[in-house]
C-alpha cells in the first residue's frame, strides 16, 4: 500500500486552526449554565455551525449566499429576495493567522479574523458581498481581503451626515440601489408584496425582542445568552430566530441577584470572542444594555412604511435602519451621545465601559469625547481596549474590579470630575 502523502505545511495550519476555532466556540458553550443549553442550542449551533458554513461555501460547497459587512444593510430586503443572508464578522482569535501578510499590523482584528477565515479556503472571491461604507476598514476590506474588482460586490455608499433631509433622501437612494442589485444578483425580482410581507414578519419578533431586552434590564439574563441570542440574528431566518427567541423565554427567568448595572458601549463583540463580557460580569457587574451594532442595535424595532407601495417600503426600510444608527461614523454624531445618556439614565444604570478593539479608530477617536459628556453627567465611565488575544485579561479584570467598586460607591461626583479637568488642561 502506497503511504499517504505527508499533509503541506498550510494543511497543517489549517488542520491547527481549525481545531483551535473548535475549541473557541465549544468553550463559550461550556461557560453556559446546563440548565439554559437548550433554550440557547438554535443559537449557539447556528454561530458554530456559520464557521464551518463559511469553510465550506468559500470551498464552493453551498449555494450562493449574500453575505453584508454591516447592520446598515436592511435584512428584510433579502428576506424578501427569499435568499440566505449573513452577516460576516468573526469573532475567532485563530483566523488571525490565517489573514493576509499585507494587512498593517495594527489592523481592525475583526477585520482582520474576517480575512483570515475567508484565506482558509484559498479563494472566496466568488461571494456576493455588501458593504456599507461605514469605516475605513470596512470600506477597504474587499481590497484587503483579495477580492478582484470584478468581483460581486455592491458598496452601498452612505451618507456619513445623516441629519436633515439631504442624508434621508441619499439613505433612500442606497436602499433602493442594494434592492436593484439583489435582484441582479438572483434573478428575481423583489416585488411589493412580498416586501411587505418580509417587513411583517421582521415587525412580528419587534415585541418579543422588547420583552427580551426587559429580561436583560431586570438582571434576569446574563450577557452571553444575550450576545448568542443577537448574534444568531444576522444568521437565521426571521421566523426560526422569533421561534427560538420565543422557546428561550418560555424557561423561567426571574431576576438573579442585583449587581451594580453597566451599560457596554464600543466595537462589536463577535461570537465566539465573548471575552469582555465574561470579564465584566466575572468581576461583579451586570450588563443591563449597550448599543453594540452585533449586539441591541442588530434589530431597530418596527418598521413604519406608509402605505404599500415600494417607495414607502423603501423609505421606511431606510428610515428605520438610519434613524436607529447611531455609527460612530458619523460626522454628525450628537444623537448618539444623547442617546447613550438617555439609554443610561432611564435604565438607571451606574457606569457605562466604553470598549475598543485595537486599531478600531472610529470608537478609539470618540473614547474621549464620551468619556468627556458621561462624566459630565455623572456617570462613571471606563475605557477598556483590547486586542483578539487573551493575553490582556488579568489587567483588564484588575481595571474591572476597581471600577466595580467605584460604581457601588456611587455617581461621579464633581469633585473627581474637576481632577480629571484639572489634569487634562
Ligand atoms: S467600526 Fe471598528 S470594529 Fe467595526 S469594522 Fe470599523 S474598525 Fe472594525
Amino acid at each position: 500500500m502506497t503511504p499517504s502523502p505527508r499533509p503541506s505545511r498550510r494543511e497543517r495550519l489549517l488542520k491547527r486552526i481549525r481545531t483551535e476555532m473548535d475549541q473557541e466556540c465549544r468553550a463559550v458553550a461550556e461557560s453556559l449554565d446546563p440548565a439554559d443549553r437548550t433554550g440557547l442550542a438554535p443559537f449557539l449551533e447556528r454561530l458554530t455551525q456559520s464557521s464551518t458554513d463559511l469553510r465550506e461555501r468559500t470551498a464552493g460547497a453551498l449555494a450562493p449566499k449574500i453575505f453584508s459587512l454591516c447592520v446598515q444593510a436592511p435584512p428584510e430586503l433579502f428576506h424578501a429576495a427569499g435568499i440566505g443572508h449573513s452577516r460576516l464578522a468573526c469573532g475567532s482569535f485563530a483566523t488571525a493567522d490565517t489573514a493576509p501578510r499585507h494587512l498593517p499590523a495594527l489592523a481592525c482584528p475583526m477585520a482582520k479574523s474576517m480575512a483570515g477565515l475567508l484565506a482558509m479556503a484559498g479563494e472566496a472571491q466568488d461571494l456576493s458581498l455588501v458593504v456599507p461604507t461605514t469605516c475605513d476598514w470596512m470600506v477597504k476590506f474587499p481590497e484587503l481581503a483579495g477580492f478582484r474588482e470584478t468581483a460581486p460586490i455592491h458598496f452601498m455608499e452612505l451618507p456619513h451626515l445623516r441629519e436633515g433631509e439631504a442624508a434621508a433622501r441619499r439613505w433612500t437612494g442606497a436602499v433602493k440601489e442594494l434592492k436593484t442589485w439583489v435582484e441582479k444578483r438572483t434573478g428575481r425580482r423583489i416585488r411589493p408584496k412580498a416586501l411587505l410581507s418580509a417587513v411583517r414578519e421582521f415587525n412580528r419578533a419587534a415585541p418579543s425582542f422588547e420583552r427580551l431586552l426587559s429580561l436583560r434590564r431586570t438582571q434576569a439574563l446574563p450577557a452571553a445568552h444575550f450576545a448568542l441570542i443577537m448574534n444568531a440574528f444576522s444568521l437565521m431566518d426571521i421566523n426560526a430566530w422569533h421561534q427560538a427567541l420565543l422557546d428561550y423565554m418560555a424557561g423561567s427567568r426571574a431576576p438573579a441577584e442585583t449587581r451594580p448595572p453597566v451599560f457596554l458601549t464600543g466595537s462589536p463583540i463577535v461570537f465566539p470572542n465573548y471575552k469582555m463580557l465574561d470579564l465584566i460580569e466575572n468581576a461583579g457587574m451586570h450588563i443591563a444594555g449597550d448599543d453594540i451594532c452585533t449586539m441591541e442595535r442588530v434589530f431597530p424595532g418596527l418598521t413604519a412604511p406608509r402605505d404599500n407601495s415600494e417607495y414607502s417600503l423603501i423609505k421606511a426600510l431606510a428610515d428605520r435602519h438610519h434613524r436607529a444608527c447611531t455609527c460612530p461614523t458619523f460626522a454628525d454624531n450628537a444623537r448618539r451621545m444623547n442617546r447613550l445618556v438617555a439609554q443610561v439614565r432611564q435604565n438607571k444604570i451606574r457606569g457605562v465601559v466604553f470598549h475598543v478593539l485595537k486599531g478600531c479608530h472610529p470608537f478609539d477617536m470618540e473614547a474621549g469625547l464620551a468619556e468627556e459628556r458621561l462624566k459630565a453627567e455623572g456617570i462613571r465611565f471606563l475605557k477598556i481596549e483590547t486586542d483578539y488575544v487573551k493575553s490582556d485579561e488579568q489587567n483588564i479584570v484588575t481595571r474591572l474590579e476597581a471600577f466595580g467598586r467605584s460604581i457601588a460607591a456611587g455617581p461621579e461626583t464633581a469633585a473627581e470630575n474637576r481632577t480629571i479637568e484639572t489634569a487634562l488642561n
